[in-house]
């Protein structure tokens, strides 16, 4: 039932990382705000929970990520000022790699290009000065102090307790359904009532494809996995004594935190072992073979982290093609804006994402500069937002609204997919995998790896979605990433 008391200035899907950042910014400003999520508040069923988020000012992903993570600093230091609480806590940050690898001249670029203070260390001398490192003494490495950590499941409370405060309405286990314009605002229908309003900030994580059919392959869910590891010398891993980094070692691009919130040395390996899942449908739970791929590098890179393990979870990435973020108004209704393909780099600005969301929402234009993360760059449908901007192709409307069809819920639980033990130690085939992982064969799943023990899986599954020049770690251009745009 529809009503004038369901009209708002603006409805927010998904109050995760992102959705709740906006939804407390747009109630700073007095807007009349409906904050709608499937799931709990907050909740481990998408992409913002496992304790611990890194953030760090050296960026060598893109020197211009820089100056909009000052920014998210200073937000960061407002939403704890204004609970009361800690939700960031400061380590400092190492970025290493090979001499001439992308992390390492990437990071030293940024930190140069805008005059951050940082230390540039070699891999032994890391070692000395943080003893739970074990890295080769030939790694190049940037230590930056402003680098540390976030708490999302605290941040995502934070916001939404600041927000509800301020007049914001905020709605858990409400399923959005579908949405389309009305005039020149949107109608929103979920799985309990229809909401109207002035304009529609969409913040899905993994399932904004869901909600905008033209992100389809271009904000691609992914299952990552975490290992927490009881560290032999816990003491060489508290945050006093371990910074959090980000390394790049022949066998991939990790990333690590000091012990925190829960026991254990925690880290993972970046796009783990590349599989591309639907994310109403996949293998949620972790397994041994995750396990041992993280804890070969444990034990090599971090041996005194590398005892009895205390906890693996799962969580999505979704990656954008150049891995960038995808930030823009909807290109046939301005009314509508997004935020998508955080692609595994996105948690540390989402305070900042919460200002910029909220000032598309009331302007259709952000007083930060996100032509980085423009939709246009990879589908050449332009917003209003960037109309003007010499070069963009002005596409025709289409047609694009899609009401979402309910499917029926399909998590995962260990009673209806039984573990099976390590692959059966049979050969691989469609129907060891499909027992054990059932989501991970199929017309939604792509996998792809490098990795030695799971290259042969490869060919298992049909892959439907070509990106098969994403993730190769044998591809020169992931070590010297000099030439190469995008930045992977
Ligand atoms: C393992 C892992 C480690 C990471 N590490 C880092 C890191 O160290 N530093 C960093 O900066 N970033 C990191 N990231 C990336 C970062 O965590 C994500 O980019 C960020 O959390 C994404 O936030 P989001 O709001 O887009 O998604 P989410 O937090 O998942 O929020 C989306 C919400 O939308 C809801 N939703 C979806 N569809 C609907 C619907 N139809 N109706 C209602 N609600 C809906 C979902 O239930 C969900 O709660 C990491 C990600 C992962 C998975």
């Amino acid at each position: 039932m529809s009503s004038y008391s369901q009209h708002y200035h603006t409805i927010v899907i998904g109050v995760g990382g992102m959705g709740s950042a906006v939804c407390y910014e747009l109630a700073k400003r007095g807007q009349r705000v409906l904050g709608i999520e499937r799931y709990d508040v907050p909740n481990d069923m998408g992409s913002s929970h496992g304790h611990t988020r890194i953030i760090r000012l050296a960026y060598y992903e893109h020197p211009s990520y820089v100056i909009l993570m000052k920014r998210a600093y200073e937000l960061w230091d407002e939403i704890e000022r204004r609970v009361g609480q800690q939700v960031l806590i400061k380590t400092g940050s190492i970025d290493a790699g090979p001499s001439d690898s992308w992390v390492f001249k990437g990071s030293l670029k940024s930190c140069v290009e805008h005059g951050l203070s940082h230390q540039v260390m070699t891999g032994k001398e890391i070692n000395t000065r943080f003893p739970g490192y074990n890295l080769p003494h030939d790694l190049m490495g940037v230590f930056q102090p402003d680098g540390g950590f976030l708490l999302p499941e605290k941040v995502t409370v934070s916001y939404v307790e600041a927000a509800h405060e301020m007049g914001a309405e905020i709605h858990g286990r409400e399923e959005v359904l579908g949405w389309e314009p009305m005039g020149d605002g949107v109608r929103v229908l979920t799985d309990r009532d229809e909401y109207h309003a002035d304009s529609l900030v969409i913040t899905g994580g993994a399932w904004n494809s869901r909600l905008l059919p033209f992100l389809n392959n271009l904000a691609v869910p992914e299952r990552q996995v975490l290992a927490w590891l009881q560290p032999e010398k816990p003491q060489l891993f508290t945050p006093e004594r371990f910074p959090v980094f980000n390394v790049l070692v022949p066998e991939g691009r990790y990333y690590g935190f000091p012990v925190h919130s829960i026991p254990g040395f925690k880290f993972g390996k970046y796009h783990h072992f590349e599989e591309l899942v639907d994310p109403d449908d996949h293998f949620r739970e972790a397994d041994v073979e995750d396990e041992e791929m993280l804890r070969e590098f444990a034990s090599r890179y971090f041996p005194q982290g590398a005892g009895p393990t205390m906890s693996l979870k799962s969580c999505m990435f979704t990656n954008s093609p150049d891995k960038h973020f995808i930030i823009d108004l909807h290109p046939d209704y301005p009314q509508v804006s997004f935020a998508a393909g955080f692609t595994g780099h996105g948690y540390k600005f989402a305070s900042v994402v919460g200002e910029i969301m909220a000032d598309l929402a009331e302007r259709r234009e952000s007083r930060h500069n996100i032509a980085l993360f423009n939709l246009a760059r990879l589908t050449g449908q332009v917003s209003e937002l960037y109309r003007e901007m010499p070069g963009m192709r002005v596409t025709g409307r289409r047609e694009h609204f899609q009401p979402i069809r309910r499917r029926p819920s399909r998590r995962m639980s260990r009673s209806r997919h039984p573990r099976l033990g390590r692959y059966d130690r049979r050969p691989l085939g469609r129907a060891s995998l499909s027992r054990r992982r059932p989501a991970r064969t199929g017309r939604d799943v792509r996998r792809r790896t490098s990795h030695p023990r799971t290259a042969a899986r490869r060919t298992v599954g049909g892959f439907v979605r070509d990106h098969s020049d994403w993730f190769d770690t044998q591809d020169p251009r992931y070590w010297n990433q000099e030439d190469v745009e995008p930045f992977w």
